[in-house]
């Protein structure tokens, strides 16, 4: 089961949840950068976890070359790498605990039928009692988080449609669902602080909810601006980012350090990794950052 709740509430735990779907890119390294400055600057921890739940995208060796540009880039996690696939029990017994109090069901929805209905599922499955072998898992949602504040991005609204969803918690092959475990991740990694990409703005309010669901105090959240390489469109695997270079992480480290507000000094250019970290830890404010990216990335790197 879960542990319970720290004593310790008040120091600062962070984290970076990279998942293992290949190499870090620009995008990526602002949010490392981010997550891990906000927690050294707080004195906090910072921690790392892989988030491999999504077998079929997990690709071979993509944790390990993770892991090595992070201490390329100065970026040093406290506490064991946490891997995602190795807590399928303890996700297991959540299912379960959430199960015997009636709050999961089965539904056999395609994405096809959900499009033909309007394009966002309604609820359809609650009531038909459907059989759990071979169908997606979703959960009551009882806690719905219709608007939230973020450190960042101020006050959030969320379209009633995603509110109030009953979202799948376990796919129909087999696999949890980002969705529950992240939130069983932050708990049991005792998060206080969540700084990531704006990317998963929406989705907080459902972590949010699942937190009151499981009677667990939500970390805070911050949701850096995209990195876009153009107007509207995000830096990603999907379109092809370029990994970052781990021969020579100081170009990069300085660009998202103006990504994230900082305005590293000419000198820094001959100093080493560690003294440019050293000054960021010192220099970074959350109130520095901008809520949207300002320039695309071929301005900017
Ligand atoms: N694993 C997610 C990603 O790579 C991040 C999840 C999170 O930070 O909550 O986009
Ligand atoms: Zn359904």
């Amino acid at each position: 089961m879960l542990t319970p709740a720290l004593s310790n509430q008040g120091s600062y735990r962070g984290r970076f949840a990279p998942s293992p779907s290949g190499p870090l890119h620009f995008g990526s390294l602002v949010a490392a950068l981010g997550s891990f400055l906000a927690a050294k600057s707080q004195q906090g921890k910072w921690l790392v976890r892989i988030e491999d739940i999504d077998t079929p995208r997990v690709v071979q060796g993509a944790d390990s070359d993770i892991l090595h540009t992070l201490e390329a880039y100065g970026l040093h996690w406290d506490e064991t790498v946490v891997y995602q696939s190795q807590r399928h029990s303890i996700y297991q017994d959540v299912q379960n605990h959430l199960q015997s109090q009636g709050l999961v069901y089965a539904c056999q929805c395609t994405r096809k039928e959900i499009k033909q209905r309007g394009g966002f599922y309604d609820n359809h499955c609650r009531a038909l009692n459907l059989p759990f072998a071979n169908n997606a898992l979703r959960l009551r949602q009882n806690f719905p988080v219709d608007s939230f504040t973020d450190q960042i991005q101020g006050q959030v609204h969320i379209p009633r449609n995603i509110a109030w969803e009953d979202y799948i918690i376990k796919r129909r092959d087999g696999l949890y669902a980002y969705q529950l475990v992240v939130v069983l991740d932050d708990i049991d990694q005792h998060i206080t602080h969540v700084v990531r990409g704006a990317d998963l703005l929406e989705p907080t309010a459902r972590q949010l909810g699942l937190f009151k669901q499981l009677k667990h105090t939500a970390p805070r959240y911050a949701h850096l601006p995209l990195v876009v390489t153009e107007p509207g469109l995000k830096l990603s695997k999907q379109n092809h980012a370029p990994a970052i270079d781990k021969q020579n992480p100081i170009p990069a480290t300085l660009a998202a350090l103006r990504f994230l507000g900082l305005l590293p000094p000419k000198d820094l250019n001959s100093a080493d990794i560690e003294d440019i970290l050293k000054w960021a830890i010192a220099s970074f404010s959350l109130q520095k950052i901008s809520k949207v990216a300002e320039k695309p990335l071929s301005d900017a790197y």
